[in-house]
């Protein structure tokens, strides 16, 4: 591609036309639909271009070009049909600072000026980098003959409704609104005018909005930590509506006695390494509540974002036409680290932090260890229980102290939350203690206050 296709804004812009026979009219012709400021300079200007100028449509100078003329001028043509005015006209224009267009001259022009559909707003440009104008000309009537006339004035009302048509949840659903009111609705309407045009959109997303409410949606929904003060609002109104709630092992009792007292609640945990309900069936199970019409929220622990096998599920979901939304919750590492006093990143510390999964993690080398081993790197790693030894060894390996502090948080936030501070020398000991969710905190240290906590809580 030699040349790249650009829309220019031109609105109170100057553009320059010099010349004033047949080509020029016919550059003038389509810059006349533009809001640019255009002025012509040419010497024995043609009728037609002395009316535009008596009507005010632009500025006529009658003479040669001169230096300056182009100044502040966005593009200009030579349009005088004449090989050596239109090189003056490059020269000139040029050290003015404009690009230059000379008519029918591809090779000196600085731009093209396309083909054009005009169906303002929408516009099509058509270009063959002078390849194959006959082929330009085709497309272009093919496309004329495709895009209805009333195309702009359906895509400029379209325009007004799209903050109204926002109600609709976007993907799918929205798609289906814009696909039925461009392809039936808008150019049926378009032959009685734009009033009713306005009236009929609004009958349609009347249409949308309640088809939507019949229709079914999963909201996608991080339960957070296990707290239930921990859950975002967003969270907890969706727990409001729900029909269906499909949670996974660690969503904890409390937060589901705030889902609507009438929903149906359908537990498909995952033990880590234990019996679990295959994804495929998961998703199968979310999309067959969300077709009868079911409002769905697929609750996960944390933040879904994170380790949570969310994309499969979206991929199911938009296989099957079903709109869905990503309420985001707070992580178990955001969680842990709250709960030892400290923060994930630190000036001076770590301007990073990974977040690395235990699972499925040995046999494969897959993580930056030898970056991780660096001194003040941090670490949240998750689901680390059984891979908790062979990531001590690999990270040893890669010369990372045995002394560097680490600290495990199980149950962060939830009324059995322990903490165990330890080092990477102790780590798999340490862990054998952990029974509940716990997340290990590499390159951190609980604060003196919150270990004094902790202990108290395992004494108790
Ligand atoms: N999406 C979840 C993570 C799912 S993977 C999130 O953002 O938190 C499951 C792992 O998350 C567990 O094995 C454990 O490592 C961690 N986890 C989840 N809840 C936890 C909690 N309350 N305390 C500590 N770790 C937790």
């Amino acid at each position: 591609m030699n040349h790249f296709p650009i829309f220019l804004a031109l609105e109170g812009r100057r553009v320059l036309v010099a010349g004033g026979g047949d080509a020029a009219i016919a550059k003038l012709r389509l810059l006349l639909k533009t809001t640019a400021r255009i002025t012509v300079v040419a010497e024995n200007a043609s009728p037609e271009i002395r009316q535009w100028a008596e009507a005010g449509k632009l500025t006529l100078i009658d003479r040669a070009q001169e230096p300056g003329d182009a100044l502040c001028c966005v593009v200009a043509y030579g349009a005088h049909e004449d090989v050596a005015l239109d090189a003056r006209t490059l020269r000139l224009a040029a050290a003015d600072g404009a690009l230059v267009n000379l008519v029918d001259n591809l090779e000196k022009s600085q731009f093209i000026t396309p083909a054009i559909v005009d169906r303002d707003p929408v516009v099509v440009a058509i270009g063959t980098e002078g390849a194959a104008p006959v082929l330009a000309r085709k497309i272009k009537a093919d496309l004329e003959a495709k895009l209805s006339a009333q195309l702009g004035v359906l895509a400029r009302i379209g325009k007004t409704f799209r903050k109204a048509a926002d109600v609709l949840p976007m993907g799918a659903v929205r798609r289906r609104f814009w696909g039925e009111y461009y392809d039936m609705v808008g150019p049926r309407a378009a032959q009685d005018g734009e009033a009713a045009i306005r009236d009929a959109l609004d009958t349609l997303l009347d249409k949308h909005v309640r088809a939507e409410a019949r229709e079914g949606h999963v909201d996608l929904v991080g339960a957070g930590p296990g707290d239930p003060e921990l859950l975002t609002l967003k969270a907890r109104k969706a727990l409001d509506k729900a029909d269906v709630v499909i949670h996974d092992r660690l969503v904890t009792p409390e937060i589901l006695e705030l889902a609507r007292r009438e929903a149906l609640i359908l537990d498909v945990g995952k033990e880590g390494f234990g019996p679990s309900t295959a994804q495929s069936d998961i998703d199968a199970l979310i999309v067959e509540h969300a077709r009868k019409g079911a409002h769905v929220v697929r609750l996960k622990a944390g933040d879904p974002t994170v380790f949570g096998r969310l994309d499969e599920e979206i991929e199911a979901l938009d296989a099957a036409g079903v709109s869905w939304s990503i309420v985001p919750g707070i992580t178990a590492a955001s969680a842990a680290v709250a709960t030892i006093g400290q923060s994930l990143t630190k000036r001076s510390r770590n301007a990073s932090v990974r977040f690395l999964t235990g699972h499925d993690m040995k046999g494969f080398a897959d993580q930056d260890w030898a970056a991780l081993a660096q001194p003040g790197e941090v670490a949240a790693i998750y689901m680390g229980k059984r891979a908790a030894r062979w990531m001590q060894g690999r990270l040893m390996m890669h010369g990372a102290a045995a002394a560097t502090d680490i600290t495990i948080v199980e149950n962060a936030s939830r009324a059995d939350q322990r903490i165990h501070a330890a080092t990477l020398a102790t780590l798999p000991d340490r862990m054998t203690q952990v029974d509940g969710p716990a997340v290990i905190l590499f390159g951190l240290a609980p604060r003196a206050a919150s270990i004094a906590l902790s202990e108290r809580e395992i004494a108790l």
